[in-house]
């Protein structure tokens, strides 16, 4: 019997350093946010050229944590690109606020800075460029269309990246990342808020834990055994864990080592994919450093005989994952019903979700695997 190997759309790379992690808060006994928690966040600050990093249960938990320290609710608008993870999206109903939608940049994937002005009202309380697939959004021209409005960074995917020489993480008011395990670096479910801006960080620290007005490890530690925090805020239970955070801190310094490689590849498979007529390869402009979470491509349909799923069942065959890149929101039916939105309200975003295919591209692939991909694709006409 032959076993056909399958390349996985990503796959995390954990080794003998985290499982080593673990001992430390196993051993302890402090399993919740703690120690651990908190060394994960001072590492994962200083590295993305921020003063403040809280550390969550997800990046959906932690953009929830941004928009509810900034009061939004009922009545507000908070902007999203109209192509992205619908937690993006989510966060905003989650407030009872309304996210409005903006298109995309057909070429990068992210918020087109030219579709913004018109959606701005006096309502609009935030706005949450993605930083998709490790691409950082256009800040520069985006904050200048905002003004006075934060920014946001939907960082899911963009631990490490830069634009324009600062750390995506460190270019908005406050920003979300992932670590789930479809993004660079894991801790299996897992998210971090950071931001330079200290009042905020300390609304979102109380958030994160109930409302709380001190902490879990000042109240075991302090002297005073009969004091209970005071509750003056609606808070909800978004802390992390310390078993996660001692997985964290391993993987946060396995980071840089993972990017490059990820960008070596990401070059070879630009220049060896680079004369397929009907494969539109990711763009990077000038001044962005691209963290390659996902090699996200588009299927240009009329160079080829193919639709863009035949080709991905094509290479299901072969023993090689792909995925489209993500979804448009406006056509999800959550959305779609709840605003009345037609496909072709955003072109781009319409486009992108019917013709962008991810191929694989992580640090667990093999040289073989990398040749195996180029030269399926290579066959396709
Ligand atoms: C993965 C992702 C999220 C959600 O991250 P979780 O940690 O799974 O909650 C949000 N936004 C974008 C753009 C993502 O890619």
């Amino acid at each position: 019997m032959t076993e056909t190997r399958i390349i996985q759309i990503s796959q995390p790379l954990t080794g003998e350093e985290e499982w080593q992690a673990l001992k430390a808060p196993l051993e302890s006994g402090w399993l919740t946010q703690g120690p651990q928690v908190s060394a994960f966040e001072q590492r994962f600050a200083e590295k993305h050229g921020v003063d403040q990093a809280l550390a969550t249960t997800s990046c959906t938990t932690a953009l929830h944590l941004i928009l509810a320290a900034l009061k939004i609710g009922p009545g507000d608008e908070v902007i999203v690109p109209a192509f992205t993870w619908v937690a993006t999206a989510n966060v905003v109903l989650y407030c009872g606020a309304t996210p409005i939608l903006v298109d995309i940049c057909p070429l990068t994937f992210n918020l087109a800075p030219e579709k913004l002005a018109e959606k701005i009202s006096a309502r609009t309380k935030a706005i949450v460029p993605v930083h998709l697939f490790g691409l950082c959004a256009d800040m520069d021209n985006i904050h200048n269309i905002a003004g006075d409005i934060p920014l946001i960074e939907d960082a899911a995917c963009a631990a490490g990246s830069l634009y324009q020489g600062r750390s995506a993480g460190s270019l908005g008011l406050a920003a979300a990342f992932s670590f789930h395990p479809r993004k660079t670096i894991t801790t299996g479910e897992g998210g971090m808020v950071t931001t330079k801006n200290a009042s905020l960080a300390q609304r979102m620290n109380q958030l994160r834990n109930h409302g709380a007005s001190i902490s879990e490890e000042q109240r075991h530690q302090g002297p005073r055994p009969y004091l209970l925090p005071e509750f003056n805020l609606l808070g909800y239970n978004y802390r992390m864990t310390d078993l996660q955070a001692a997985v964290g801190r391993v993987q946060l310094e396995k980071l840089d080592g993972f990017l490059a490689e990820r960008r070596i590849w990401a070059q070879w498979y630009r220049e060896e994919l680079k004369d397929i007529p009907w494969l539109v390869l990711p763009t990077v402009p000038d001044g962005y450093s691209h963290s390659w979470q996902a090699f996200v491509c588009q299927v240009d349909e009329h160079k080829v005989s193919l639709s863009r799923n035949q080709i991905m069942a094509q290479l299901q065959e072969k023993g090689i994952s792909t995925r489209p890149g993500t979804h448009a929101i406006h056509l999800l039916g959550l959305y779609r019903d709840k605003y009345n939105l037609k496909p072709e309200d955003f072109p781009g975003a319409w486009d992108a979700d019917r013709y962008s295919m991810a191929i694989p591209l992580h640090n667990r692939m093999t040289e073989a695997d990398y040749a195996h991909v180029v030269s399926c694709l290579k066959a396709i006409r």
